[in-house]
């Protein structure tokens, strides 16, 4: 069959853990799906995360504590974001969004409407595995939040205060409880938070390629390539690639931190931006004993996550610039300098840091709905730092959505509309809206 004639129900733009996720819940409907991706496994950010899957991971970026960082997000003096400036000025929408959503009002709503979706990531992430016959890569071992000094701690306190009116648990962790936790961490710290409900995958790349077999042996089917453009047709919809064309009735599009080019050909501008992250892997020590779970030194702005027996994976905070801007290695080395005094570490372990982009919008929440223009178009995408956990129930919704089935959780907060055009005061509800 030539590429030209390729027909599908259902066409799933990007293969990284939401497209493949959706791509598997929407055969589960019986839909006949193609999922269209170029199928470089290290180009997706899914591959290159810290495998975190927590209920807690409810607070996005832009928090209340913005306005006293933002001198040192300024001069690129915090270890968690590194911004390149002129880049800030060319995603001028998402700035300002951003900007708006850093009220502690809206940091509650975002938590508040993100609870659902992470309550449902590690059971959605256990029943994949255990079809994928993946379970091995999944275990629920909790991660733990480390602050090394008290007032750090203190700066948290709306975060647990907000963590304990939505029940989810947590225990503080006082120095000799850090190192009952994790004997391998030979730095000390003021105080921690474990976080119990929380899953950790110790290859994330590993995960997705069992749930691509997965996806396969239910009769779906996949093609190689770059979306180059969508365009509605009476019918459906006209899939341009770098191949030729695919025709289908519906269109999922979850094409990661790429999916704001893709949508603005079709004259939607959202408010998104790329947040990019690196990762490196070093042994541990052969004296060192192991890290049984991720951990976010939130002194270093980073997290290491072990990966397989002796192993760490290094992950950087944020860089906000162009996607396609050359590496920039300076964040990675400085928290692989850290990790150095966090753990014992052996070799290096990669030739070069894995780089990668999270598909960021400015509140922190993902677009999950059907495009405000165009019948047949689903938007999903935009899950910042929570795309690898919250994948696996994003398909469920964009399955339900595309079925008209009631959504299995609501996904009004996460309509497309909100990011749309500048963020707007509305001083009667207090609340933000997008023109
Ligand atoms: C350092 C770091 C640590 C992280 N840690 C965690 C964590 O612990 N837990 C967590 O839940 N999340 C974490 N994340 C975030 C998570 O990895 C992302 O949210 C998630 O991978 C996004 O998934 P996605 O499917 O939307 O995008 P991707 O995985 O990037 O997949 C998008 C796919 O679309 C394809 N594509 C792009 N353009 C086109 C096109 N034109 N045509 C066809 N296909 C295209 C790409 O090649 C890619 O395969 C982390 C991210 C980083 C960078």
């Amino acid at each position: 069959m030539s590429v030209e004639t390729v027909k599908a129900e259902v066409v799933v733009v990007g293969g990284g853990m939401v497209g493949l996720a959706s791509a598997i819940a929407l055969r589960d409907r019986g839909l006949d799906v193609l999922l269209c991706d170029p199928g470089e496994a290290r180009a997706r950010t899914s591959y290159g995360n810290a495998g975190v899957i927590s209920r807690g991971s409810i607070f996005p970026m832009s928090s209340p504590a913005l306005w006293a960082k933002l001198p040192s997000y300024l001069r690129n003096a915090d270890r968690g974001l590194r911004l390149r400036h002129t880049h800030v000025a060319r995603v001028l929408p998402w700035t300002a969004h951003f900007l708006a959503s850093a009220r502690t009002s809206a940091w509650e709503r975002a938590a508040g409407s993100l609870l659902p979706l992470t309550s449902a990531a590690l059971p959605a992430h256990l029943a994949l595995a255990e079809r994928a016959g993946a379970g091995h890569l999944l275990r629920r071992c909790g991660w733990i939040k480390l602050y090394r000094t008290h007032a750090a701690f203190a700066g948290a306190a709306l975060e647990r205060a907000i963590l304990g009116r939505h029940g989810v648990s947590f225990e503080i962790l006082d120095p000799d409880d850090i190192r009952a936790a994790e004997p391998a961490l030979i730095r000390s710290y003021a105080q921690g938070m474990l976080l119990p409900e929380t899953g950790a995958v110790s290859d994330p790349g590993g995960l997705l390629e069992a749930y691509q077999q997965l996806y396969l042996g239910l009769g779906g089917r996949t093609l190689r390539m770059v979306t180059t453009g969508l365009k509605p047709e009476a019918e459906g919809w006209c899939v341009r690639h770098d191949g030729g064309t695919v025709r289908a009735r519906q269109v999922v599009l979850a094409a990661g931190a790429a999916s704001g080019e893709i949508a603005r050909g079709l004259g939607y501008r959202f408010a998104f931006a790329a947040e990019r992250g690196y990762h490196a892997h070093y042994a541990l020590h052969p004296e060192s004993p192991p890290l049984t779970r991720p951990v976010l030194d939130t002194g270093a702005g980073s997290i290491i996550a072990p990966m397989g027996e002796g192993r760490v994976r290094v992950l950087s905070g944020v860089e906000l610039n162009a996607r396609e801007a050359p590496p920039d290695y300076v964040q990675i080395e400085a928290a692989a300098q850290e990790a150095g005094g966090t753990l014992r570490l052996g070799a290096s372990l990669d030739n070069r840091p894995w780089m990668g982009a999270r598909p960021s919008t400015p509140d922190g929440l993902p677009v999950i709905g059907p495009a405000p223009r165009h019948r047949g178009l689903i938007f999903a995408f935009g899950h910042g730092h929570i795309g690898l956990s919250t994948g696996p129930i994003t398909g469920r919704l964009v399955a339900d959505l595309a079925t008209g089935a009631p959504p299995a959780v609501p996904v009004a907060p996460f309509a497309p509309q909100r990011l749309l055009g500048w963020p707007r005061w509305n001083p009667v509800q207090g609340r933000q809206r997008a023109d």
